[in-house]
């Protein structure tokens, strides 16, 4: 078996047109998408092969931008009919939007069939989206030393059971705070992120926004704040980069989630990434971001959360 290092990502979600409003401006149909936010995050970290679907209108340099950021695009279909497309508004708090519509287009017919080349990922991550597609990736995985997955309050309304009946077959789950607390009728996050590891997941991911995150790994929770930005123009796909960062970073060095230190070091990537997504509109930041960017952000951070000394083999 090739090394988990040698084997890529491989992410499925949403490829979508945008439409969004923040206290900062407005964009309208501009490229979105968790497994576009994800793969964007991810690729400076790992290979990674977004598995998904576009209709006819998916715009030719959108596809180019991607592939021109090494992200591999041979499972993504072209389908008749239009792109899945969402709209969403931020209030003056910049938490979470609001979505006033959701266009599932060709997604909610899409079928995806893995090509053998995507059946052996490092991580496979199963970005928001419909959990039967979800599903339908994961069982023609044939090998993958990390499955994780993600969702929404969309879909948590409309297909609880089945998000939970994938949950018996991940490794990380991801989930934002008022979603854990949809999803299991807790209120306290602790308690919710202890009830949603009960139905399988190894280890809990629970974001928070700009208060950071909360994970529970086997039996120890692990809590960061955001990496403090000053200019927060649209928090779109901020929970997608943070997985994309904390993934590629594990598939980067190894996946053995059982050593903590690894998983913070992943953790505090992952929140490195989101801190950078929300400074533009759509996939901006992440376009022109260069990876000096990452490091020094991600030591600024180290410095921020340090009470002791780092030592000089943390750098
Ligand atoms: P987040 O990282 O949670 O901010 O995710 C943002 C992305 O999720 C946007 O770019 C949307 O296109 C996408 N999205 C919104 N609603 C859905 C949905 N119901 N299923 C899949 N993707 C969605």
């Amino acid at each position: 078996m090739t090394p988990a290092s040698k084997r890529p990502v491989v992410v499925t979600g949403s490829v979508a047109l945008d439409t969004v409003k923040t206290a900062k401006g407005r964009c309208k149909d501009v490229l979105g998408g968790s497994a576009v936010y994800f793969s964007m995050a991810c690729r400076f970290f790992h290979p990674v092969q977004l598995i998904g679907a576009v209709g006819g209108d998916f715009p030719a340099a959108m596809k180019k931008l991607l592939t021109g950021c090494d992200i591999d695009l041979t499972g993504l279909e072209e389908l008749p009919g239009k792109t899945f497309r969402w709209s969403g508004e931020f209030g003056p708090d910049l938490q979470n939007p609001q979505t006033l519509s959701t266009a599932l287009n060709v997604i909610e017919h899409f079928r995806p069939k893995l090509k053998p080349a995507h059946k052996n990922p490092s991580v496979a991550f199963l970005a928001n989206i419909d959990p039967e597609l979800q599903w339908e990736v994961l069982s023609q995985l044939e090998k993958a030393d990390l499955v994780a997955c993600d969702t929404m309050n969309f879909w948590i309304d409309q297909k609880k059971p089945a998000i939970k009946e994938l949950l018996a077959h991940i490794d990380i789950f991801f989930l934002n705070d008022s979603e854990a607390k949809q999803l299991t009728g807790k209120a306290n996050l602790l308690e919710a992120a202890r009830t949603v590891k009960a139905w399988g997941p190894r280890i809990v991911a629970i974001k928070k926004g700009e208060h950071g995150s909360l994970i529970l790994a086997q039996d120890n929770f692990y809590a960061y704040p955001a990496y403090p930005t000053e200019s927060v123009v649209d928090p779109t796909g901020a929970g997608d980069s943070f997985a994309g960062g904390f993934l590629g970073y594990l598939a980067s060095h190894g996946c053995d989630i059982e050593d903590p230190v690894l998983l913070k070091r992943a953790l505090l990537h992952g929140s490195v990434m989101a801190s950078f997504t929300v400074e533009s509109f759509s996939t901006e930041r992440l376009e022109s971001l260069k990876p000096a960017e990452i490091h020094k952000r991600y030591h600024q951070y180290l410095e921020m959360l340090a009470v002791e000394l780092i030592p000089a083999f943390a750098r």
